[in-house]
Formats: C-alpha cells, sequence, structure tokens
C-alpha cells in the first residue's frame, strides 16, 4: 500500500514507522514518569455468588490518569509496558496498593472477602513476583487467603518449570490463584493438572454467546465440567444482564462480574455499592 502512493512510496513507509517508534517512545517515557508522579489508580469491580448475589471478592483493574489525555485503559498502556519491562515496578505497585486498599477496607468493616490482582506473564519472566506478593502481604498486614492473583494462559506456557515452581510457592503462601480468560489460550488438560489453581474464569466471549443458542451454551457448560472434574470454581466474565446470569447459573457456574452486578469503581465507591446491594436471598429472586 505504501508503494501504490507513488514515488514517495518508501518514505510514506518509513514516516509511518517514525511515527510508531516515536509514539511508543513517548509512551514508555510517559509509563516511567506516570509511576513517579503517581498516575495510576486501581479500580475495583465487584465478584458475586450468581445464586444470591452476595460480594464474593472484588478484582482490581488498573487505570492511567494522564495529565493531558484523562484516564487511560489498560489495554492502551499495558502492552508497552509489558514490552518495556515497566510493568515489573508498575506491576509491583498494583500489588501494593490492592493489598493496602482491601486491608483498610477490612479495617473499615466492610466485608470484601479477597482483592484479585491481574499478573502478567512478563512479572514472572523479569520480576520476582513471590518477593513482591510477600512484601505487599507484610506492608498492609491483609492476610493472604485475602489476595487472589489472576493469571493467563500464557504465564502457563512459558518456561513451565520455572513458572510452575513458582506458582506453587505462591500455593504455599496461601494464596487464591485463578486462570484469566479462560478458554481463549492453549492450555491443555495437563496444564490444568499441575498448576495449583482454585478457580477458571470463563472468558467474555463465550458468556456473551450464550444468549446465542446451543453453540454457547455447550462451550460454557463443558467448561464448567471440566472444571467441576478438576476441583475447581467457575466465575462468568463480563456478564451483562440477569438473564445471562440466570443462565449461568443454570449451567452450574457459581460466580460472575460483569455491569449486570457492577461496573470497575474508584476505591470510595465500593461501600455505597454494597450498601446498595444486600445479598439477594435466593427466595427473593423466585416470588412465589
Ligand atoms: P481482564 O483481567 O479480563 O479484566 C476484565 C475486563 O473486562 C476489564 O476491562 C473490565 O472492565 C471489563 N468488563 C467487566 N465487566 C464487563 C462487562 O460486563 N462487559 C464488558 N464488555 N466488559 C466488562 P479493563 O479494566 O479495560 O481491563 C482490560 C484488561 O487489561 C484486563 O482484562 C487485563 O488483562 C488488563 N489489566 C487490567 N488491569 C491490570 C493490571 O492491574 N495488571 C495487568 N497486568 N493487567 C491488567
Ligand atoms: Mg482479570
Ligand atoms: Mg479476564
Ligand atoms: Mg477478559
Amino acid at each position: 500500500r505504501a508503494r501504490e502512493a507513488g514515488g514517495n512510496g518508501w518514505r510514506f513507509y518509513d514516516a509511518a514507522m517514525n511515527r510508531e517508534v516515536s509514539e511508543r517512545l513517548a509512551m514508555r517515557n510517559g509509563l516511567r514518569k506516570a509511576l513517579e508522579r503517581r498516575e495510576f489508580e486501581l479500580h475495583y469491580q465487584p465478584q458475586v455468588e450468581l445464586a444470591d448475589g452476595r460480594l464474593v471478592g472484588v478484582e482490581a483493574l488498573v487505570r492511567w490518569r494522564h495529565p493531558e489525555q484523562g484516564m487511560v485503559a489498560p489495554l492502551r498502556f499495558i502492552p508497552e509496558a509489558e514490552e518495556s519491562g515497566l510493568i515489573v515496578p508498575i506491576g509491583k505497585w498494583i500489588l501494593r496498593e490492592a493489598c493496602r486498599q482491601a486491608a483498610a477496607w477490612r479495617a473499615a468493616g466492610l466485608d470484601v472477602p479477597y482483592v484479585a490482582v491481574n499478573l502478567s506473564a512478563v512479572q514472572f519472566q523479569r520480576g520476582d513476583v513471590v518477593l513482591d506478593v510477600l512484601e505487599a502481604l507484610s506492608a498492609s498486614g491483609l492476610p493472604p487467603q485475602a489476595l487472589e492473583l489472576e493469571l493467563t494462559e500464557s504465564v502457563l506456557l512459558h518456561d513451565a518449570e520455572g513458572v510452575l515452581a513458582t506458582v506453587r510457592r505462591l500455593r504455599e503462601l496461601g494464596v487464591r490463584l485463578s486462570i484469566d480468560d479462560f478458554g481463549t489460550g492453549y492450555s491443555s488438560l495437563a496444564y490444568l493438572q499441575r498448576f495449583p489453581v482454585d478457580k477458571l474464569k470463563i472468558d467474555q466471549s463465550f458468556v456473551s454467546r450464550l444468549g446465542e443458542g446451543e453453540d454457547g451454551r455447550v462451550i460454557v457448560s463443558t467448561i464448567v465440567q471440566l472444571a467441576r472434574s478438576l476441583g475447581l470454581g467457575t466465575l462468568a466474565e463480563g456478564v451483562e444482564d440477569e438473564a445471562l446470569a440466570r443462565q449461568l447459573a443454570g449451567l452450574g457456574c457459581r460466580f460472575g462480574q460483569g455491569y449486570c452486578f457492577g461496573r470497575p469503581m474508584p476505591a470510595d465507591g465500593l461501600a455505597e455499592w454494597v450498601a446498595a446491594n444486600p445479598a439477594r436471598l435466593p427466595a427473593a429472586r423466585t416470588p412465589a
């Protein structure tokens, strides 16, 4: 396409490449400064028991409050943070901040059973995740059972032996482990059996296909049965309406997360959310 532009084709291509390089460098510098200037913040999304809407935990989701661009979504900066290795110090801050916040909720009497933190594969390759987790727990005083770590299937694929040892160490600390976006990667049954995880998070692409007929139902129910046979729990991601929530519960999925229950919100919004969303008794959902 660049060549079709005519005689200046290659120059055009160079210009586009230069622009990409300079944008990435700017992003990288911005990320480095953002850490120093404390421009990252965590939002929290409720995870509930599908049967009664009870809050079982929250997922911490990072945002970048950019001085000029406003709130920047993670998908716009996490890839460059991973590429540059900056996800290691950023991820360390995320762990500390999530644990600090979860401990603060507990101290304030708000019952948030756990906070789930996303870990990038790069944190396993280039960081010391076990040390970062230990530091975050000890600085906050949060009990390890109140921290969940979300790993993607890609984490489990790289350097399987090294990662397996790390995951086992994390498990020994007493933290919970889940597999994020389950079904989008390549984890085999053998991997699932070897890695001591507690829960599979069913990717939202499968959840949204539930409403579209038999095929969607088969995939979700297969994942639920697989999890059950391995002794793992299941949480559905991206549950956008009540009909989906009921369908998921009917298929044996126990937990859910999505706009239908609550969007990611700043930490100080959670107390209000809890007050506005008392656990509904099953009886209240199906009036006689
Ligand atoms: P994820 O971990 O799978 O997080 C779920 C994403 O789905 C979040 O997007 C959330 O806002 C969105 N979501 C939740 N409920 C619904 C729903 O009902 N419908 C739809 N359409 N979307 C829903 P977000 O916050 O933009 O994060 C995107 C991804 O960025 C995350 O996917 C995760 O892979 C990554 N990410 C976010 N925070 C962190 C972090 O602290 N560390 C790392 N390493 N990655 C992060
Ligand atoms: Mg996640
Ligand atoms: Mg996910
Ligand atoms: Mg996802």
